[in-house]
């Protein structure tokens, strides 16, 4: 069994180490120079990018097929369309961003004038997962550039092509004292950690983000988790199954399951137990094939990324199974060529390890309920999910799930496009991340917030002795 963990940290070639140091140190003036930069600066900047999404689509697609295989289309929709929205959001709002918030004066302060004033953090760091490699490291370099830093990428070295094809384009648009990209595996991100970073912005799971809280701790640096975990989703005896089927369907199977918010299992009301099992595999059989020969030619359908998670899957599906649980559809490994085919499961035993582990490939457990408040208890009793989707058409249960449970984001009659609302915070709770992305939550991840305050009168005067009777009595609360 290849455990989900971290791995091992080789160390970095002197070259490696020493050229991160120097650009490093190269990007230190820059960032100091960055606080006085305008808004039309950060912008310039921002549509170096977006433009260059759009110039580099054709290849971002091949390096992605190449990778695993990803089909082109999903490519658009989960990495070149979301950095190109997130840049334009930005470019369209940066102004107003960057204003300073003036705030009204509270009791102790009253004829003071003060403000918040959002100040660039400084020399940032951001590393990403390898699966939307260039989604999760160009889209957070939107809100980094916005908020006037420098950047140093480390994306993840499990999808080489696409991380090589962004090396190249990094280097094209940026100067590398602004920004710069290192490629490499666990051994890089180490050199990187060890660094006094003013802000480190990582995507990847749980267990590595324990790894980057603890480096930042060293030098107090601040830091945004975007972490994953297990998303459940919840459909009630009133939910529109077929609308539920076809959207579940969709947010699972994109990028063949390997996706943060995809629902990770699904509680369903025993009642529909069997209508909604029956319309999820019509959908899969339709969008996919039938058989395993079938779906591996698929053009629709991504494979496992290696044969390390490949491995790790099949292992979650083998225990499952030995531990009573049944295949409803689908089940084949084809290790060598990285396939697993899309399986529904139930009948899963509460010890299984599928129950524990974040799945992140093509098995969804669908796990029959009768007392929603069981639920909402096992959903309290688990680390915090970074997603939970909810499937009713019942308002007084919308709400209680609502009210009672901690997620990330939720949908309600929907899965996985909270992710791509730029109005909308993205990110987890606690195991599942700290602090947020998208368009002004992820400006405010990059900045700091300056309070300001300025005296406009004497007022103040108040505050120093002598504290006659007078000065008392207009401190009189
Ligand atoms: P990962 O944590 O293994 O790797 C992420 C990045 O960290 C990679 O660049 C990798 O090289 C680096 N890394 C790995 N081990 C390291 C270590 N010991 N020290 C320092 N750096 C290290 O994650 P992954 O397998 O690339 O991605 C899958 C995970 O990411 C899943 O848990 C998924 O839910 C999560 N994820 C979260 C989001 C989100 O937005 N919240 C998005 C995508 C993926």
């Amino acid at each position: 069994v290849v455990s989900y963990l971290p791995g091992s940290a080789a160390a970095p070639t002197s070259t490696t180490a020493a050229e991160i140091r120097r650009v490093f140190e190269r990007q230190r003036e820059t960032a100091i120079r960055l606080r006085r930069s305008t808004a039309q600066e950060r912008i310039a900047k921002i549509k170096r990018l977006c433009d260059a999404m759009m110039r580099y689509r054709e290849q971002i697609h091949e390096a992605a097929y190449l990778d695993f295989k990803k089909p082109p289309a999903e490519v658009d929709l989960a990495e070149v369309l979301p950095v190109i929205s997130e840049a334009k959001h930005a470019m369209r709002a940066l102004k107003k961003w960057m204003k300073p918030q003036g705030v009204w004066p509270t009791s102790l302060t009253i004829g003071l004038k003060s403000w918040v004033q959002y100040e660039p953090k400084g020399r940032c760091l951001i590393i990403s997962p390898w699966n939307y490699n260039v989604n999760l490291c160009f889209g957070p370099l939107v809100s980094c550039i916005a908020a006037g830093n420098t950047a140093i990428l480390k994306p993840s070295e499990m999808t080489p092509h696409l991380s090589a094809l962004m090396a190249k384009m990094i280097k094209e648009l940026y100067a590398e004292d602004e920004v710069a990209l290192f490629e490499g595996d666990v051994s890089v991100s180490t050199e990187l950690l060890a660094l006094p970073f003013d802000h480190i912005f990582f995507t990847g799971s749980p267990a590595v983000g324990k790894v980057v809280m603890a480096a930042a701790a060293k030098h107090l640096t601040s830091v945004t988790l975007e972490l994953g975990g297990k998303s459940p989703t919840i459909i009630d005896e009133t939910a529109d199954l077929e609308l539920a089927a076809r959207t579940l369907m969709w947010g699972k199977y994109t990028n063949n399951g390997q996706t943060c918010i995809a629902p990770d299992y699904i509680y369903v009301h025993a009642s529909k137990k069997d209508a909604f099992a029956k319309a999820c595999i019509e959908v899969i059989e339709s969008c996919y094939g039938k058989t395993a020969a079938e779906q591996m030619k698929s053009p629709y359908l991504a494979r496992v990324v290696n044969q390390r998670h490949t491995q790790r899957i099949n292992a979650l599906l083998t225990d499952a199974k030995q531990r009573g649980a049944r295949v409803l559809c689908g089940g084949e490994t084809v290790e060598h060529e990285c396939f697993i085919q899309p399986t529904l499961l139930d009948n899963i035993p509460s010890d299984a390890k599928i129950q524990s582990e974040e799945i992140f490939g093509p098995l969804l457990p669908i796990i029959p309920y009768s007392d929603l408040d069981q639920v909402i208890d096992a959903i309290n009793a688990a680390p915090k999910p970074l997603a939970l989707y909810i499937w009713s058409r019942h308002e007084p249960t919308i709400e209680k799930v609502l009210k009672s449970t901690s997620a990330g984001g939720t949908c309600i009659n929907h899965c996985v496009v909270q992710y791509a609302h730029g109005n909308l915070p993205f990110g987890g709770v606690n195991n599942s991340g700290i602090g947020s992305a998208h368009g002004i939550y992820g400006f405010k991840a990059f900045s700091h917030e300056r309070a300001v305050v300025r005296t406009r009168f004497m007022m103040a005067r108040t505050l120093f002795p002598p504290y006659t009777d007078f000065k008392r009595k207009l401190l009189d609360l």
